[in-house]
């Protein structure tokens, strides 16, 4: 059991803390139900991007799904092998392709026909050939919430079908590309099984037509979005996900890569924070705490729900909105909720803060980054110091004219 009060004493709040054991259980559960298949467990980096989390994956021999050039360099720095690294992403810039290519990773992911150009015109040049994979659009509907769903065709992300299809010819006649892969993500905090499976069956059944044209695919990437309780949702059962998903492979040879990050980061982290002021705007009631919206931004940015606890026992609730200082109305870790009375300095927690939190800070209103601390058997350590001022204006330059 963590001790919130000592730890929020110990480096100070606003503060992430996460369970390192959490995170490795979750990484060892889902490698469990893949046991005995050909597969790759890559991490989704972005989810939560911190060193220590990276290298603690890195040592239960996890692969890294990376969508920058800069978090591929994290992975390799972190002692992700190469081999198991996944460059994505739907706009790479010339030099990321580049660098990843001088790499040597295992496959770019292509999202666009320009993009093709772009990995193979970069590989002529380099004379290599890119290992490449297509993110593919299956074109269902994830069931999740719009802004994390991503497999639509009004999406951003990947290519339809037939396009893909036309990607994977060209590539196979190219000098400079080797099309390994076959990829889709078609969003995050998915609840339901139902449409991973329908759009496993879907690119299985490519993979299974470009067999035929002696297009031989190796990788078979289901992407991420496997949901995590934040309150009630219903789970994925992992085992019924691996099992499900190899159901729509058969006859076919290749290895399964799955790319979770909320699962394996997401409830592992919570994020403390402490009372500053209550006030009321006529009958509106407002916790304002040390956090802020820069630290924390799902509940602005998707009106994601957090649990949030104060660590007292106060009992006299009624509802009130839960706000940070920053200048904005969308700064808010949750509104009209039942609350406790709080005074000065009592902390609260956000639970299941873990990915997607610290990954996604900023600077607003410099507000410097906070501080993160790890939990592993027991022990605490810190694993990012908190911004100082210095930190936050060290690249900037006072140009006067
Ligand atoms: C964001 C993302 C992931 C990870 O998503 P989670 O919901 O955190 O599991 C995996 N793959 C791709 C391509 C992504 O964009």
């Amino acid at each position: 059991m963590i001790n919130f009060k000592e730890l929020a004493k110990k480096y100070g709040t606003p503060l992430y803390l996460y369970d390192f054991n959490h995170i490795q259980d979750r990484f060892l559960e889902l490698k469990e139900a893949f046991k005995g298949k050909k597969s790759l467990v890559c991490y989704a980096v972005k989810a939560n991007s911190n060193l220590s989390i990276i290298k603690h994956l890195s040592t239960l021999e996890a692969g890294a799904d990376c969508v920058s050039i800069g978090e591929v360099k994290r992975a390799l720095l972190c002692g992700i092998p190469k081999y198991k690294i996944i460059f994505s992403g739907v706009g790479k810039r010339d030099d990321e392709i580049s660098e990843a290519l001088k790499e040597d990773i295992l496959m770019i992911n292509l999202e666009s026909e320009g993009e093709l150009d772009r990995v193979e015109a970069i590989a002529k040049q380099m004379q290599t050939k890119a290992r490449i994979s297509i993110r593919v659009n299956p074109n269902i509907d994830p069931k999740t919430h719009p802004y994390i769903s991503t497999g639509l065709s009004h999406n951003k992300f990947g290519v339809d079908i037939e396009v893909a299809k036309r990607m994977y010819i060209r590539a196979k006649n190219s000098e400079n590309l080797d099309p390994i892969g076959v990829h889709f993500h078609i969003g995050s905090q998915l609840t339901e099984l139902e449409p991973i499976i329908e759009s496993s069956q879907i690119v299985s059944d490519l993979v299974r037509s470009l067999k035929a044209l002696k297009i031989d695919i190796k990788f078979f990437d289901i992407g991420g979005g496997i949901g995590i309780r934040y309150s009630h949702e219903n789970t994925i059962d992992v085992k019924s996900y691996v099992d499900g998903i190899f159901s729509t492979l058969k006859g076919l040879d290749v290895t399964v890569v799955c790319e979770p990050g909320r699962f394996i980061v997401g409830n592992s982290g919570f994020f403390l924070t402490k009372v500053l002021y209550e006030k009321t705007n006529g009958d509106k009631r407002f916790v304002i705490v040390d956090g802020a919206m820069n630290d924390l931004i799902r509940p602005s940015l998707y009106k994601a729900h957090h649990d949030i606890k104060l660590l007292s026992d106060e009992l006299n609730h009624s509802k009130a909105d839960i706000v940070g200082p920053v200048c904005e109305s969308g700064d808010f870790f949750a509104k009209n909720i039942d609350f406790p009375k709080t005074t000065h300095d009592d902390l609260i927690v956000v639970h299941s803060a873990g990915a997607y939190g610290s990954s996604m800070a900023s600077n607003y209103n410099t507000r410097g980054k906070v501080a993160e601390v790890g939990v592993l058997n027991g022990e605490d350590f810190l694993i990012r110091k908190r911004d100082s001022f210095e930190d936050m204006i060290k690249n900037e330059l006072e140009c006067l004219g």
